[in-house]
């Protein structure tokens, strides 16, 4: 077995024994890479950016299921709504709209996570809890028919101060509790909790995630 065999299996096995999923983050890596993890047994590929997804997606297995995992702008929408299959950076009421209207345009609903901020950082994308709450109650939200909210996705501040890492997943724990019990308490859809990453992976998993986003850890 080679390197990348020995570490997806261990990663797997670790993040399906806290009941998880593994997102394998391959931004920056070639066609070539993704379909050896493919080949491997990976099926969930998040990508950042929007041409990057749209050029390796055609040469790629239809069988992958791609996840956008950064920051999307409005007018970008249009080119993915037709393969995207789980959305996990909206962090505006604007951009949720759009993806509405092209999902309407596609003729499918787009599952969609809901970023939220709770990192030091500004450079960070992402809802803070007051902006998602005005969406939320919004009458022009539940008026949305082409979007299905699944849960919610966050980044822990890049520290090596591990004690607010914690704090900052716990925090995302909370708020999507809070979300759930508050606006989705009849709807078994909302039920992912999106962190963790190369550095933090571990943490994320003890502090409740359902999804973990792994790049460097994978393809090194
Ligand atoms: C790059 C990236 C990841 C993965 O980061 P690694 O440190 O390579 O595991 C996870 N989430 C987002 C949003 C990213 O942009």
């Amino acid at each position: 077995m080679n390197e990348q065999a020995a570490v997806f299996n261990a990663l797997n096995a670790e993040i399906s024994d806290r009941n998880a999923r593994l997102v394998a983050v391959s931004k920056t890596q070639s066609v070539e890479k993704i379909q050896a993890l493919f080949d491997l047994g990976q099926r969930v590929f998040g990508e950042n950016r929007v041409q990057e997804l749209l050029a390796k997606q055609p040469l790629l297995p239809v069988e992958i299921e791609w996840h956008l995992i950064g920051h999307l702008q409005s007018n970008k929408v249009k080119f993915i709504a037709p393969i995207v299959s789980l959305i996990q950076s909206v962090d505006s009421f604007k951009l949720l709209q759009e993806v509405d209207n092209q999902a309407v345009r596609c003729g499918r609903v787009i599952d969609c996570l809901l970023q939220f901020h709770v990192a030091e950082e500004e450079t960070k994308f992402g809802f803070s809890e007051k902006a998602a709450r005005e969406m939320l109650t919004n009458p022009e939200f539940s008026s949305l028919q082409n979007v299905r909210i699944c849960g919610i996705m966050g980044m822990a501040t890049f520290t090596e101060n591990q004690s607010q890492v914690r704090l900052e997943f716990r925090r995302l724990r909370q708020i999507f509790e809070q979300t759930k019990a508050d606006f989705f308490s009849d709807n078994p859809s909302f039920r992912e909790l999106s962190m963790g990453m190369s550095g933090d992976y571990k943490i994320a998993l003890e502090e409740g995630a359902t999804m973990v986003r792994i790049g460097g850890l994978l393809f090194k």
